[in-house]
């Protein structure tokens, strides 16, 4: 495979030069046309991109909260990583794990740690977990990781189980298929060679086009859903923008299905990192361009937020076009146990709790959901974009948000929230339009309040 093809590097240094000859009213007319949910092709993202101008920046917002409302609802889900291990031997620049920190306090999670950790986010009311780890042949290999998925649905009330993992061969991929992962996610860190080369100096990391590829392999193990996405600040994020949109739209042109998500992560401190300055620093305001850029440009792909920003601007993204936020986070092995400073990944930011940040995430009008229904019921990959598309998934996502959010509310929330949250449910239940669906919620909530768990459509 020519990787020098899928991302072309002169074409977007192309398009990054000549976009600014647009006037604002042909500016408009692309977020205009975004309106359709039909997407945006690259060089229209490019124009957005450089958007200087209020007035039009404030419709591409407005545009983006349209279309997030149009495809996703007022849904949030939530989520919280669990690390298993810091254990690497890549020698990333800008990571806390990277080998060359030899003060890190090196730590990777026996099963019985595992299944504590899991029950101690289980217990802040999490149903959904991305598992994160180093990369270390010999100690983070995909035993290791399978290993750790099957513990955690074993052993904790734990339903769907996201991965973010090195690069994998397709023989490892397919362990992780059958061990019945949600999504497999990899960040390309920056798509531009000449910085990746820079920021990843040793290790298998630095082989950029086996990261590259790692989507085209999962696939061919069966893998139909997958996350994506850039580590801001390491490079120009209008190049990395566009790039991933570019890998986006080859992926979903060559096997017929786009990215289930796209990540948004920002570069943060980390205890001994190998840069003593973000190279490419942006603004908040970047980053609420990115969004709406890229909820314009590809509507059906997810949107992920993490701890990583301030909680300031996690509000505002929130009604923003950001469709899913990590909660309660920590990025050390064991850190829900203990969190140990010298063990961790980076700095988070919002540090909120679970019960705080569903209560901002019910204030702002907006449905946290812990649903975990779609890959359970094969709604995934292909299957799910034609749901998405057709709208259709409303109708199993609303239902699904708010049986899950009752269960939340009986066994986590406290009593201020429970009352929000009845409020909200009893909202949402009347916005229903099919009045046999309105019954089955009806009659599950019920049955959830008598005890039974778990219950979804
Ligand atoms: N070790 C695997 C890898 O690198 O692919 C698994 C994922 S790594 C533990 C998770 C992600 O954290 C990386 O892909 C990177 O984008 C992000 N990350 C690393 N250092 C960071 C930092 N200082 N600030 C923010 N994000 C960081
Ligand atoms: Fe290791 Fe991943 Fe950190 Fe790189 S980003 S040093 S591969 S844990």
């Amino acid at each position: 495979m020519d990787t020098r093809k899928i991302i072309d590097e002169g074409r977007i240094n192309t398009l990054l030069k000549k976009e600014s000859v647009l006037n604002k009213s042909e500016t408009l007319d692309i977020i205009n046309k975004a309106k359709d949910c039909h997407g945006l092709n690259v060089e229209e993202a490019s124009i957005l991109l450089n958007i200087q101008d209020d007035e039009i920046l404030q419709e591409l917002y407005e545009t983006s909260k349209y279309i997030k409302n149009k495809i996703y609802g007022n849904r949030i889900v939530i989520f919280a990583p669990l690390y298993t291990s810091n254990e690497c031997t890549n020698n990333c620049l800008y990571c806390g794990f990277r080998v060359a920190n030899r003060d890190l306090h090196r730590k990777t999670l026996n099963s019985e740690e595992i299944i504590q950790e899991a029950k101690a986010i289980e217990e802040q009311g999490h149903k959904r977990i991305l598992l994160v780890c180093g990369e270390d042949s010999k100690v983070t290999d995909i035993n290791h990781i399978v290993d750790a998925v099957d513990t955690i649905y074993k052993n904790a009330d734990i339903r769907r189980i996201n991965v973010n993992s090195a690069p994998m061969s397709v023989k490892e991929f397919k362990k992780l298929k059958d061990i019945g992962i949600g999504t497999y996610q990899i960040f390309q860190e920056t798509y531009h060679r000449e910085t990746y080369k820079k920021m990843h100096p040793t290790g298998s990391k630095s082989d950029y086009d086996y990261r590259l590829t790692a989507i085209d392999r999962a696939y061919e193990a069966g893998i139909d859903d997958y996350g994506i996405g850039v580590l801001f600040g390491l490079y120009d994020y209008k190049f990395d923008v566009l790039a991933t949109l570019i890998h986006a739209e080859y992926l979903d042109e060559k096997y017929g299905v786009g990215p289930h998500t796209i990540s948004i992560p920002r570069l943060r401190p980390a205890f001994n990192s190998g840069l003593d300055k973000v190279p490419y620093e942006l603004s908040d305001q970047d980053l609420k361009k990115i969004v709406a850029v890229y909820r314009l440009a590809v509507p059906y792909t997810g949107i992920i937020l993490s701890t990583r920003e301030s909680a300031q601007l996690r509000d505002e993204l929130l009604s923003l076009g950001v469709s899913q936020i990590s909660v309660g986070s920590k990025t050390s092995p064991g850190g829900y146990e203990e969190d140990d400073k010298e063990a961790k990944q980076f700095e988070t930011s919002d540090e909120r709790d679970m019960n705080e940040m569903i209560e901002v995430v019910c204030n702002q009008g907006h449905m946290p959901s812990f649903c975990t229904a779609c890959y359970r019921n094969n709604r995934t990959g292909e299957a799910f974009m034609e749901l998405a598309k057709g709208t259709d998934i409303h109708e199993f996502c609303q239902p699904n948000a708010i049986l899950t959010l009752k269960e939340y509310l009986i066994e986590n929330a406290s009593e201020d929230l429970k009352k929000e949250g009845e409020k909200l449910i009893k909202k949402e239940i009347e916005k229903i339009e099919d009045e046999k669906m309105k019954l089955v919620v009806e009659e599950r909530l019920e049955r959830i309040v008598n005890g039974e768990r778990d219950l979804y459509i």
